[in-house]
């Protein structure tokens, strides 16, 4: 049934700036538990596009749609609600805590608790427990006491995406997860993004090529604010009309 095999699609996304369409039509299908990346040159929209999915900016004209419901007007924290956060959006690190404090304000947040560091012993010690669970699933259980300031740039993804995943998010948006980061640091991140896609759906704006081609079920290629061209990576990079965009860049 492809209307529930679709867990987030766009149907006429367009946004101005000035008269200027950034993205230009756009109908994205995002099917449910698969990595799906959105690729293509300097300036084709994919940042705008990012920007109108988790509501950070409102579409011109055209609508999305997250399992079934219109989110075309709703509000960021409403959409978190909904299941659907974007890495880095909710999930702020304060570099001055701990990585084990930074992961349970996270699962307060989840909670709903209060912005609150005051919590009985019990109930602090569950908290903690979680968040070194979390810790060592990001391969951070080593570096839960040093302070997020303190860890090395890829690390400090690692521990965004920690504290993301404390939200237990239903799908998961990505923003260059492996921008600026050194070779080691890309292969554990990758390792991470692959393991947590599995009982989750992600949808990644990436611009290295080879995490791309070994992390993505699905690409979609953008370009000058349209879509040029979809399928697995072997389809797309052969295709002329995608060399053509990214030499021509
Ligand atoms: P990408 O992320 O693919 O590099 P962007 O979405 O950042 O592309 O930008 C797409 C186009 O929209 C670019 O030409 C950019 O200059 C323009 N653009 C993006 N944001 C704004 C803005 N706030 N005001 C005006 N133009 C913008």
């Amino acid at each position: 049934d492809v209307t529930t095999d679709i867990i987030l699609s766009t149907s006429g996304l367009t946004k101005e700036f000035g008269g200027f369409r950034a993205v230009n039509g756009v109908d994205l299908n995002v099917k449910r538990g698969t990595i799906h990346a959105l690729i293509g040159p300097n300036g084709a929209g994919k940042t705008t596009c990012f920007n109108l999915l988790t509501k950070f900016l409102p579409p011109t004209k055209g609508a999305i749609v997250y399992n079934g419901q219109d989110i075309t007007r709703e509000q960021p924290a409403e959409i978190a609600r909904k299941g659907l956060v974007r890495s880095f959006q909710i999930s702020a690190v304060f570099p001055q805590l701990s990585a084990k404090t930074n992961v349970r304000i996270a699962l307060q947040r989840k909670r709903g608790d209060s912005f609150d560091f005051w919590r009985p012993e019990k109930v602090l010690r569950e908290l903690d427990e979680e968040a070194l669970h979390l810790l060592d699933a990001v391969g951070l259980s080593a570096f839960a006491a040093l302070t997020a300031g303190e860890l090395s740039y890829g690390r400090k993804r690692a521990l965004e995406i920690a504290t993301t995943l404390a939200l237990d998010p239903e799908m998961m948006l990505l923003d260059e997860p492996m921008a600026g980061m050194g070779r080691e640091d890309v292969e554990r991140v990758e390792a991470l993004i692959r393991k947590v896609s599995k009982n989750r759906t992600i949808l990644m704006v990436e611009h290295n090529l080879s995490v791309v081609a070994s992390l993505s079920d699905h690409i979609t290629v953008l370009a000058r604010g349209q879509i040029l061209a979809e399928g697995d990576y072997a389809t797309v990079s052969k295709d002329p009309r995608v060399i053509e965009a990214y030499i021509g860049s």
